[in-house]
């Protein structure tokens, strides 16, 4: 049986060191071999950036996309092969800006993935500019007067389109960001993870000492049932999304790849189908 170090490789993390991605790469690992897998069931897909580069640092089946597509992609490989566990990640500007709209229509399609968001709520890669996860006010070179936005609320959108699996997580939570990643594994639907995942080099305002003073427990939160939709949508509202743990959870909703006609029992690859076969296959 696999241990988290079957799934570490040889090469090095460029990221600068204190970047809250090292973390999200680690509990990746432990999450998985926890879980039961190994290295040749899981491929990890990512998208471009600083966190993009996590698909290469594991020891896994990796695609490091194209900026915004990992779920594309992520899909496409589930559809082809239902044995493969299939991690998308990437960062608060590859899911939620560029490729927001996949983010909403994979989360309203409900394949069995888990899409992990490093959300550092800046452009790291590209030294700091605004992104969409970036508070009002936010001072970058993109905004030197302050950001006139809001931000974007990604996990009340996720719920509106109809999440079954929606949780957040800090880096600096090793323990409980490996476990809702397990639990993420183990959900048969779409998970989206958030996991505020600092940016050390660009970031000086959301730093591990703002989250850790700023993130409210849910475990903390007296009677909170991640089963309850509303209450769900209701802490995210009453805290401005700055939470920590499952949100929410629906197991009653069958994942899309399991009522797709010709998908039923197994992916094309077992089946040795082409989709145009596939399409006229009864369920
Ligand atoms: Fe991490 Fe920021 Fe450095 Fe990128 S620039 S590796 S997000 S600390
Ligand atoms: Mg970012």
């Amino acid at each position: 049986m696999a241990t988290f170090k079957d799934f570490r490789n040889s090469v090095k993390p460029n990221w600068c060191p204190g970047c809250g991605d090292f973390s999200v790469q680690a509990a990746i690992q432990r999450a998985a071999a926890s879980v039961g897998l190994e290295p040749e069931n899981l491929a990890v897909v990512s998208g471009i950036g600083c966190s993009g580069r996590i698909s290469g640092y594991i020891n896994a089946y990796g695609v490091h996309g194209i900026h915004g597509r990992s779920l594309p992609i992520a899909q496409g490989l589930k559809m082809a092969n239902r044995e493969l566990t299939v991690i998308a990640s990437g960062g608060d500007g590859d899911g939620f800006a560029i490729g927001m709209s996949h983010t909403i229509h994979a989360i309203r399609r409900n394949m069995d993935i888990t899409y992990i968001v490093m959300d550092n709520q800046i452009y790291g890669l590209t030294k700091g500019q605004t992104s969409p996860r970036s508070a009002e006010g936010f001072v970058t070179k993109s905004t030197p007067k302050g950001s006139i936005e809001p931000s974007m609320k990604p996990l009340e959108l996720a719920l509106a389109a109809g999440a079954t699996f929606v949780a957040q997580t800090m880096s600096s939570d090793l323990k409980g960001m490996t476990s809702l990643i397990e639990q993420g594994l183990q959900h048969k639907g779409f998970s989206l993870i958030n996991v505020f995942s600092p940016c050390v080099t660009f970031n000086k305002v959301n730093t591990y000492d703002w989250f850790k003073e700023h993130v409210k427990n849910l475990s903390d939160v007296e009677g909170y049932d991640a089963h309850d939709r509303i209450a769900a949508m209701r802490v995210l509202m009453e805290t401005d999304g700055l939470v920590n743990g499952l949100i929410y959870q629906n197991k009653d909703r069958d994942s899309y790849e399991s009522m797709v006609a010709g998908f039923k029992e197994e992916g094309l690859v077992k089946q040795d189908l082409t989709i145009e076969e596939a399409k006229f296959q009864k369920l």
